[in-house]
């Protein structure tokens, strides 16, 4: 889950061509604390397994998967949740089951 602000949905609305009211209504999902979000998984954007506005993908997006990022506790689910697809985070947690000798 990435999570969008104002500049960013400007940016990519802008991008699309799109007004940011259209841009909202059909992409975003806002919660009652002022959050954005994607409304769908995968992204909309996303298209045979290539992000088709990379230029102009969101801050979460370049981050992604954080691992690099402090209290990577904190985000252990949502990790997980991309074990299987995510090439770096299934070599990261590989990596980490050879250092722990976790019994396979
Ligand atoms: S990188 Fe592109 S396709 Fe992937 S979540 Fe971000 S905007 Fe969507």
């Amino acid at each position: 889950m990435v999570l969008i602000n104002d500049a960013e949905a400007d940016n990519l609305s802008g991008h699309l061509g799109q007004s940011r009211e259209t841009f909202d209504e059909k992409y975003l999902e806002k919660g009652s604390n002022g959050l954005m979000i994607m409304n769908r998984m995968p992204c909309h954007f996303l298209n045979d397994n290539k992000c088709t506005v990379y230029e102009h993908r969101f801050e979460g997006c370049k981050e992604f998967p954080a691992l690099h990022l402090p209290n990577f506790k904190d985000r252990l689910f949502t990790t997980f949740m991309h074990y299987e697809r995510c090439p770096i985070i299934f070599n990261v947690v590989e990596q980490l089951k050879d250092a722990m000798s976790f019994e396979r």
